[in-house]
């Protein structure tokens, strides 16, 4: 029996979460979760949006799947997402994106995985309002390169940090039979901080020649390339804010936000979601898309070392977006969140025991 942590989330979370329990359930895993509620909705019911009870269920059981939660923008709280990351450590994002049959895209084929360093960069949180005496301090040392009335995010990018993230997608390559990694930044620009990332990846590069290549992309033109010729890449590396926009831009290239998986990996703890947020204006309509929590369930599957049933979900999953009939309204159908996720375990009852993909 595995014990993980189930971080329902907010808005559509916790409908998704409802659907992604049923489906694993029908794998025939045996999942005992513990469930924890985090996001809008906790803070209205436990003052909190991130309830002490939600990290220590996670620092208990290593492994947690989570139900996207809202970020409100501008005031409120921090985010919890970041806040999770950060507090577990998990600096790791990784996100596959692989084309289904029967999702409408512009692309076919696509076959990448993004690996985000998920703790640091633009997303340190570390911030000053403009007219705040800090602020006038960070202007009064740049040498009258920055307005007087600037706010200030500062941008942190360390070797520590660059260093696990490379080696984790040079590791991430080797254990998955991935052939290159392509590390993204933007050096000729930001020389110290993304020049460091570049000079790492080269550092780590070394310890894989003869067995994982390595190769640099500046971040804009990484983005048209990706969107011209993405068959020319595999996995890629990228510090945390262009990885978070890569993420969706790699996410249409597949059809969409409804089908995009992701696992935050750290040393010790993990937690799967979907790349997608919240979508709050659908909550409660039992309309979004559940594809992209499964296929993140199915990761977490594969970290529980579960292989052949996540290779049956995957495939279960595959099998009802090419048929086309059960699916949500993103994908063409007019299924809701339940009726899509029931196609999927009727699948799942008669599929054989054989996975997808051969890799
Ligand atoms: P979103 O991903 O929630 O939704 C954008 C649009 O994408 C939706 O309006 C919907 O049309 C579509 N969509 C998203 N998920 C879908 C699904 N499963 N099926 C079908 N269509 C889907 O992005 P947003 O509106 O920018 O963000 C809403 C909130 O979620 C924000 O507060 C944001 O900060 C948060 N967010 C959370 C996470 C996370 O929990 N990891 C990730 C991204 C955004």
């Amino acid at each position: 029996m595995h014990k993980v942590t189930l971080i329902l989330g907010d808005g559509t979370g916790p409908e998704l979460c409802e659907v992604v329990k049923k489906v694993i359930a029908a794998t025939g895993v045996p999942i005992e979760w513990e469930e924890v509620e985090a996001g809008v909705d906790a803070l209205e019911k436990y003052g909190s949006p991130l309830p002490d009870g939600v990290l220590e269920s996670c620092r208990r059981n290593h492994v947690a799947l989570k139900g996207p939660i809202t970020t409100p923008i501008g005031t409120g709280f921090r985010s919890v997402n970041v806040a999770l990351r950060k507090e577990l450590d998990l600096f790791a994002c990784v996100r596959p994106c692989r084309s289904y049959a029967g999702v409408k895209s512009r692309y076919q084929n696509i076959d990448l995985v993004l690996v985000r360093e998920n703790t640091e960069d633009l997303y340190a949180g570390v911030e000053f309002d403009a007219n705040t005496p800090e602020a006038r301090q960070i202007i009064g040392m740049s040498g009258g390169k920055i307005y007087p009335d600037a706010a200030i995010s500062i941008k942190p990018i360390s070797r520590t940090a660059s260093l696990r993230i490379l080696k984790y997608a040079f590791d991430y390559a080797v254990a998955h039979k991935r052939k290159k990694v392509t590390a993204v930044s933007k050096a000729n620009i930001m020389k110290f901080t993304d020049g460091l990332f570049f000079k790492v990846g080269q550092e780590v590069a070394e310890d894989y020649a003869g067995r994982v290549e390595y190769e640099e992309r500046l971040v804009d033109n990484m983005c048209m390339q990706l969107v011209q010729k993405p068959e020319l890449y595999d996995v890629l590396a990228l510090p945390n804010l262009y990885g978070d926009i890569l993420s969706d831009l790699c996410a249409g290239l597949i059809g969409g936000l409804g089908i995009a998986p992701g696992a935050n990996m750290g040393d010790r703890d993990a937690v799967f979601e979907a790349v997608h947020g919240s979508a709050p204006k659908y909550k409660g309509l039992n309309k979004v898309n559940p594809t992209a929590m499964l296929l993140s369930a199915k990761l977490m599957l594969d970290h529980l070392k579960e292989t052949d049933a996540a290779g049956r979900l995957e495939r279960a999953v595959a099998d009802v977006v090419r048929e086309g009939k059960q699916v949500t309204y993103d994908l063409g159908g007019t299924a809701g969140t339940r009726e899509m996720g029931d196609a999927i375990i009727a699948k799942l009852q008669t599929s054989p025991l054989t996975s997808m993909h051969g890799r």
